[in-house]
């Protein structure tokens, strides 16, 4: 029977000559794995609606388990600042991985679904993908099995920064007990203010946040630090936006000792 429904395009991957495999995210059924005949082939009409990162609406048929069928599809949002920015492609082939490996298959999961839409809108409009990112990691620990306490200190309940976190505790220590543990990460008290930040408000309040390179380093370095301890995922899309996110540091560093540079020929007397 042909139903109606709208998805997510995940990814593609060919199979067998001409055909593919298509994994689109529904925002009835879930994740599920889409057949398509000859979609490798030129011209196919469901070429444009099969592209990873679009939103469409289609029609075909849904198998409860093994693969799913579709027959027709009409354009939603092509998210088209995404597919136009190699930097922004990067975080969001993260993010869609994180998001898929999170999500059991073929079983209706409207949270996630809406959290993916909300997502790609909001990086469409060129909202800092670091910070989108983070909130995302952040969305997701709890499905992963993990619960971090970001709000007080484990010890006194002191609810004002700075912090630092225990991974081994599993929370934060405020200053006066940053001695509870000698392993404590030693992070920026800030990154740790901004994951408060996106743990307590809609993304849309995060856009007016002003982060230097620095900051953010270290926000990466801490949700790096909680997903290697608890998640242990290994994502082929997160080692090419490390190296990305590495490119960038390097260059945010030159930029900087240039600034430097010149500040001090300025002093110079003349
Ligand atoms: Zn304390």
């Amino acid at each position: 029977m042909n139903e109606s429904f709208e998805g997510i395009v995940l990814f593609k991957r060919p199979y067998r000559d001409h055909d593919a495999l298509v994994k689109i995210f529904t925002e009835k059924w879930g994740t599920k794995m889409f057949f398509v005949k000859g979609l490798n082939k030129p011209n196919h009409p469901l070429m444009s609606y099969t592209l990873p990162l679009t939103k469409n609406q289609y029609i075909g048929t849904i198998n409860q388990q093994g693969l799913s069928f579709l027959k027709e599809g009409q354009s939603l949002s092509m998210y088209r600042h995404l597919q136009m920015d190699v930097d922004f492609q990067a975080y969001v082939a993260y993010i869609v991985q994180l998001v898929d490996a999170a999500t059991a298959d073929n079983e209706p999961n409207p949270t996630n679904y809406q959290l993916l839409e909300h997502v790609l809108d909001k990086l469409n409009q060129q909202l800092a993908p670091q910070l989108i990112t983070t909130y995302v990691e952040l969305f997701l620990l709890p499905q992963f099995g993990t619960h971090i306490n970001f709000d007080q200190c484990l010890y006194c309940d002191e609810a004002k920064g700075p912090f630092d976190l225990s991974l081994r505790q599993q929370g934060l220590l405020c200053s006066k007990h940053y001695h509870m543990d000698e392993f404590r990460l030693r992070i920026h008290p800030n990154a740790i203010y901004i994951v408060q930040q996106l743990q307590t408000h809609a993304l849309n309040h995060i856009q007016s946040v002003n982060l230097n390179s620095n900051i953010l380093s270290e926000l990466r370095r801490l949700m790096d630090e909680i997903y290697k301890e608890f998640v242990g995922l290994r994502l082929k899309s997160k080692s090419y936006l490390d190296q990305l996110e590495k490119i960038h540091d390097e260059a945010n560093l030159l930029k900087d000792m240039r600034q430097k540079n010149k500040n001090v020929d300025k002093q110079k007397p003349n």
